[in-house]
């Protein structure tokens, strides 16, 4: 299946080739509606109209579509997937930013491990195994992470020649592996909000949202 929300993550639909039907479950040539994976939450959208209950990855690369009601299309036809932008859109920008304070975050601190990471259209979200609270922290880290924000930068993504189906996100000095759905430049985020959330003994979590 040919990722169109990696060619081109500010595709709002697409017209794909319909592969195979089972049931409810949807297989399409191409699809512009991502499914969650690596913390990133599904798109919601819909396939010829019919909402999109879920969207699976599946272990081939691929992406089941689970829909709302039978299909009103067979295999071979042309459909049409729309996504709702808007709520793609916050994703991709809390998506971006969570890299960003995930390195600033390093730059201050020195650690780098994350014990885990969450993207919706609300909020992201990154933890940490941190001995302190990090609230001293933080308002110097939103101070600098604005600031950058402000200044923009250019993020490139691109193909993993060296590991097929696996992605590059780089901005600046800053780069790493990631197949979500990301901004072309910082200063579409406008402005960010982080917050300190202790999730147990040792264990930090920064929240960020869009301020
Ligand atoms: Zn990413």
């Amino acid at each position: 299946m040919r990722k169109l929300f990696w060619e081109d993550p500010y595709l709002k639909e697409c017209v794909a080739k319909v592969e195979s039907i089972n049931g409810n479950k949807v297989r399409l040539s191409q699809s512009v509606f991502f499914a969650f994976s690596g913390g990133q939450e599904s798109d919601s959208g819909t396939i010829n109209e019919i909402p999109v209950k879920e969207a699976r990855k599946e272990a081939d690369g691929g992406i089941t579509y689970v829909l709302e009601s039978a299909p009103t299309f067979a295999p071979g036809d042309e459909v049409k997937i729309t996504i709702d932008w808007e709520k793609r859109y916050r994703i991709m920008k809390l998506h971006t930013a969570a890299h960003m304070v995930w390195f600033l975050f390093e730059k201050k601190t020195g650690v780098k491990k994350l014990i885990g990471s969450n993207v919706t259209n609300e909020k992201s979200r990154i933890d940490y195994e941190f001995p302190e609270s990090v609230s001293s922290i933080l308002p110097e880290l939103e101070k600098e992470v604005n600031e950058l924000i402000s200044k923009g930068m250019e993020i490139k993504t691109y193909d993993d020649p060296q590991n097929p189906g696996r992605r590059w996100w780089e901005m600046g000095e800053f780069k790493c592996h990631c197949g979500g759905t990301h901004l072309k430049n910082l200063k579409e985020i406008g402005a960010l909000k982080l917050k300190r959330k202790n999730t147990g003994k040792g264990k930090e979590r920064i929240e960020i949202t869009l301020a």
